[in-house]
């Protein structure tokens, strides 16, 4: 008979013991299958998440065109940061040696104002830890801080069009690139390692080949292109998978794969057809907004402009709200694949198809 206490120290155990990147992630995926497994035995997941997101703040200096916080309820959502105390109150004890500490949310992090001391928490864990930044509030100082993260994921959405979508140049986070490789090269260090996502619409889908091509020069690790989130019907028209742009999507997705087949940088395309996906998220993913909310994943804020929260780490235990009725009515209806909650129903994880995707604004 397995002790389901040991299950869960091995699991973290083999976790921490691997450090590369493919057998992180095969670890990743029988924890993920454990997890499963033992919610369809028990009716609870008896591992704890694997990736954990850390919303610091929901305020933001810029106001990219793709954002969901130029959709949501703003009655719903109020701005604020996470302070330093209920992080080291309600955060920190959820946090294990190699886990995924993912530093993202609806806001940009550098403007917590504790966002180092956070930092040095997570990385005393022994977490692997990504910052996902806009990369405009980066200076000399505070790269130098950086160093500490272990990858630091830039959104960059253009080279020229980067300055219209999002309001900063592709330029100033080039340039914050070159600083942290040269602190790498300097010292000799193999981390941060530097990612890339792009969201990728009809507006600055021409300029993907060329920054896939500049990105090889930056020494990027990951380049990342997602199709935008279509909260509104405004944004219908810039879907790589609206009829209108399906061939110009075409042939730049395929321009860029091959300059980076060729600079042997690992690009990551999403699919123009029409695809079920499975999502998952909720047995080994979890997220927590800068007020305590718990919620499955960072998707989802289309129903009712808001995102759903399973719990608030301030009212209940993390324990009581990771196998409490909501989140496993997610993870039930997501196994069943039926009775969706309202915050998974038109969700591009489970069925990557602008038709589908939008029927929300119908
Ligand atoms: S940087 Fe991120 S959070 Fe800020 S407006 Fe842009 S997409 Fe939204
Ligand atoms: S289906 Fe979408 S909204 Fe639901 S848990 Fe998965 S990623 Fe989140």
């Amino acid at each position: 008979m397995i002790d389901l206490n040991d299950l869960k120290r091995w699991s973290y155990e083999l976790r921490f013991d691997n450090s590369g990147t493919l057998t992180k992630r095969a670890i990743s995926k029988i924890k993920k299958f454990i997890a499963i497994q033992s919610f369809k035995q028990l009716g609870k997941n008896i591992l704890y998440p694997d990736t954990i997101g850390i919303e610091l703040t929901n305020r933001c200096n810029l106001r990219c065109i793709e954002c969901a916080r130029n959709y949501w309820d703003a009655q719903k959502n109020k701005f604020g940061d996470m302070s330093f105390d209920f992080f080291v109150d309600k955060v920190e004890p959820i946090l294990h040696k190699g886990m995924n500490v993912q530093i993202n949310g609806y806001g940009e992090s550098l403007l917590n104002k504790d966002i180092f001391k956070i930092l040095d928490r997570c990385n005393k864990k022994g977490c692997f830890v990504q910052l996902y930044t806009n990369g405009s509030l980066f200076t000399p100082e505070n790269i130098k801080k950086l160093m500490r993260v272990d990858q630091i994921v830039f959104s960059i959405d253009g080279i020229e069009s980067c300055k219209k979508i999002r309001g900063v140049s592709s330029e100033k986070i080039f340039d914050n690139i070159r600083q942290i490789n040269k602190i790498k090269a300097k010292k000799n260090l193999l981390s941060p390692t530097i990612a890339i996502n792009f969201c990728a619409m009809r507006d600055n889908i021409k300029e993907l080949p060329g920054l896939v091509k500049i990105a090889s020069t930056l020494k990027i690790d990951y380049f990342s292109v997602r199709h935008l989130n279509i909260y509104s019907k405004n944004l219908i028209s810039q879907s790589l998978q609206h009829k209108d742009n399906l061939r110009l999507a075409e042939r730049y997705f395929k321009k860029a794969q091959d300059i980076a087949k060729r600079n042997k940088l690992i690009l990551s395309i999403p699919p123009l057809e029409n695809k079920f996906l499975s999502c998952t998220n909720p047995f080994n993913v979890v997220w927590i907004k800068w007020n305590g909310d718990v919620i499955p994943c960072c998707l989802g804020i289309v129903h009712e402009k808001n995102t759903i929260s399973v719990g608030n780490l301030n009212k209940s235990s993390f324990d009581e709200i990771w196998n409490n009725n909501m989140i496993n009515h997610i993870r039930r209806s997501l196994l069943d694949n039926k009775n969706f909650h309202p915050y998974c129903e038109t969700c591009p994880e489970r069925y990557c198809c602008l038709e589908f995707n939008i029927r929300h604004l119908k």
